[in-house]
């Protein structure tokens, strides 16, 4: 199958980061969200990474006036998702919320037209089931930073047909990612693991253990991670970190992966990581420190 168009709902960090690359591959790319804040600051953070791109020698003007021009915004999703072949939903991670936009697209699309969502740790299967055609549904959980990491995470559900799969397999590899198929079980190869390790480090941290900086040292240098815990926790959002352990706590029915209180209560004040300027760390004026308040 041949990608003409693809369109993106949500224009947040992920959905900025989709919309980036699939234009950069050449796609027509249709970005959609219901806040114009959203789809104003997604087009300054595009624009700030292409302009640095040429800064560094990467990138050059034509270059960035080509994908500018693939790269549309949108306030109306009809209008966003009109002859797309492939729609990627990278709307919080709300499970209500995601059922509601599938069955929006369902309705208003094709039945040749790849519906895939970026969620990090719902059911592929249940989000699928509110369509008519779940064959056509899956997963495709990118990273952040989109443009910069290497993996793409497939899942398949039940009911996925097998050219869903090839297709997703495909675009992946068009957009210079490595892929991995996984089957449909919460949180899926990645994020499981990841907010688990995110939320230990931070029971550490409540706890006294040691300092922030120090915890995340103490992974990178003993154990080679290419970041720490709680970095990576607040780079991706202690939001979207404490609604993924709150749906793993619900679909194993299992206490140990709730939220620690303390990731509740900085998401509770708005302290959600390096996008409010604070959250492990305080990262005023872009710099990281430790904080000695929490
Ligand atoms: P975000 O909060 O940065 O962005 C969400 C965007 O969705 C916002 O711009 C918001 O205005 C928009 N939105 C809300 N309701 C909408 C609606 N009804 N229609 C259209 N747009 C709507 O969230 P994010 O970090 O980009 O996460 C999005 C998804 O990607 C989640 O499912 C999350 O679990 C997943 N994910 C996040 C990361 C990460 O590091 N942040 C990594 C991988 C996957």
């Amino acid at each position: 199958m041949k990608i003409n168009t693809v369109a993106v709902i949500g224009a947040g960090t992920m959905g900025a980061g989709i919309a980036q690359i699939c234009a950069q591959r050449g796609w027509k790319t249709r970005l959609f969200d219901t806040y114009e804040l959203s789809l104003e600051n997604a087009i300054i953070n595009i624009n700030l990474f292409w302009n640095k791109g040429i800064s560094i020698g990467k990138n050059n003007e034509e270059q960035i006036e080509q994908w500018s021009r693939n790269l549309k915004i949108y306030t109306d999703i009809s209008k966003a998702i009109f002859e797309a072949d492939l729609v990627i939903e990278a709307v919080p991670e709300k499970m209500s919320l995601k059922k509601e936009i599938f069955l929006k697209l369902d309705k208003l699309t094709s039945e040749e037209t790849i519906l895939a969502s970026n969620t990090s740790s719902l059911s592929i299967s249940e989000i699928a089931n509110v369509t008519n055609n779940p064959e056509r549904v899956i997963g495709m959980h990118f990273f952040n930073p989109v443009p910069i990491m290497k993996l793409l995470e497939i899942i398949r559900h039940d009911k996925c047909s097998e050219k869903t799969i090839r297709t997703a397999e495909l675009i992946g590899s068009e957009l210079g990612k490595t892929t991995i198929l996984v089957n449909d079980f919460p949180g899926f190869a990645t994020s499981r693991l990841g907010v688990v390790l995110g939320n230990e480090a931070i029971r550490m941290l409540s706890e006294g253990v040691a300092s922030a900086s120090d915890i995340d040292t103490a992974m990178m240098l003993g154990y080679k991670h290419p970041i720490g815990p709680l970095e990576l926790t607040d780079l991706v959002g202690l939001d979207v970190r404490r609604d993924i352990l709150n749906n793993l706590a619900k679909s194993f029915s299992d206490d140990s992966y709730l939220p620690h209180p303390l990731l509740d209560k900085l998401v509770k004040e708005g302290e959600l990581g390096s996008k409010t300027s604070k959250g492990i760390y305080d990262w005023s004026n872009g710099v990281k420190s430790d904080r000695n308040d929490l």
